[in-house]
């Protein structure tokens, strides 16, 4: 297989690229697809489900996929400053992509409230870095404000270059399955992806390469959920800090992807968080964080529900399908890496054994009588 060229290049004539553009690419996008049998098979084998492993990308988040066309574009208009607000995710690839075009970073985040994985990294590539006492939409409110004043880019999801790039990894799905899934399901914080995976899926369909659009199911914390609720939040709260806000920029077009795909919103407990968490790194091998657990844990609420299969059944007998199980691909947007607090809060490091074989072995056969 030829090597992978960075999703600019795969994907350049969906793309806002011009020869004129200076491409900034860390070789992001290309992420994994696994088919989940153990997870279909607790479901009782009524449906085909992947998993989009979103962490393997260069800083361990989808945010590289945005962050390598709205960089690139930035430069190609003369930029050298670029500024976010972020949870975190954000703030670690624009400091990765402008490290290296050159360009000065320059990222606002609310105080105490990003996870060390994600803060080290902004740190590690040199981003100013201005903690301060709010929420993130308080930082997002000031660094709308310094893009309008300043001559500096703007690198959140209303930067529309970011959803560009972020579309992509509906196309690499829908490369992979050689059609789109019958459903979609991801985590929604600020509601760039869901509005830039709606727009990918579109723009496939237009030109013919997939027969149908998905269903776009969006999954949100209890204590952060203002599209299940309808109106945004003052003091959004959960485990899940990279969905924890509570008034989405991009509002409007989460509701126009869920309505014109005939999708839904759905919250879920932190408890409920926590144990797709522990199920994703204890039965199918993948390390994510809390965020992108809450995908999964959404998947298995609706599945219980028996959501998946009355939809399908709904739709196969208006469209004849051709197939007798729903496809369902479930987002999971970024590495458990990101968030060690929270691993080491949810799967506590064991007392410290003397330095004996004895005493190892001891813990060893406590642990075999258990299984
Ligand atoms: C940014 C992010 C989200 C939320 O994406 P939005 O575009 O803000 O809806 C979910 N999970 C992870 C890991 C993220 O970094």
């Amino acid at each position: 297989m030829a090597m992978w060229t960075g999703l600019i290049e795969h994907y350049r004539d969906f793309l806002p690229i011009s020869q004129q553009t200076p491409i900034v690419t860390l070789m992001e996008g290309n992420t994994p697809l696994l088919r989940a049998k153990r997870l279909e098979a607790l479901l009782g084998d009524r449906m085909e489900i992947y998993l989009k492993y979103e962490g393997t990308n260069p800083t361990g988040s989808f945010k590289d996929r945005g962050m390598t066309v709205a960089v690139s574009k930035a430069l190609e208009r003369g930029a050298w400053v670029g500024v976010c607000a972020s949870t975190g995710n954000t703030s670690a690839s624009a400091a990765a992509y402008c490290s290296v075009a050159g360009m000065v970073c320059a990222i606002v985040v609310p105080a105490g409230r990003i996870a060390a994985g994600k803060l080290s990294q902004a740190l590690a590539h040199g981003a100013i870095v201005c903690p301060v006492m709010g929420s993130f939409d308080d930082a997002l409110a000031i660094v709308r404000r310094l893009s309008d004043e300043m001559p500096v880019a703007l690198l959140n999801s209303l930067n529309p270059d970011r959803l560009h790039g972020q579309k992509t990894c509906a196309f690499e799905i829908c490369d992979a399955l050689k059609d789109a899934p019958d459903f979609h399901i991801l985590p929604v914080g600020n509601a760039g992806n869901i509005t830039s995976h709606w727009m990918g899926y579109r723009q496939y369909r237009q030109v013919g390469r997939i027969q149908h659009l998905p269903i776009l199911v969006g999954v949100q914390a209890a204590g952060a959920a203002p599209l299940v609720k309808g109106q945004p939040i003052s003091n959004p709260e959960t485990i899940a800090t990279a969905i924890r806000i509570g008034s989405p920029a991009r509002w409007q077009e989460a509701y126009q992807a869920k309505d014109e795909s005939d999708g839904r919103f759905v919250a879920v407990s932190d408890d409920e968080i926590v144990n797709a968490y522990r199920y994703l790194a204890q039965k199918e091998g993948l390390f994510v964080e809390p965020a992108s657990a809450a995908a999964l844990a959404g998947l298995l609420s609706l599945a219980r529900e028996g959501y998946f299969t009355e939809t399908f059944q709904r739709r196969q007998r208006q469209h004849r399908l051709d197939r007798d199980r729903p496809v369902v691909v479930c987002v999971l947007t970024g590495h458990g890496l990101k968030d060690p607090q929270t691993a080491l809060q949810t799967f506590p490091l064991p007392e410290t054994l003397p330095p004996t074989p004895e005493a190892v072995k001891r813990v060893l056969k406590e642990a075999m009588g258990r299984t």
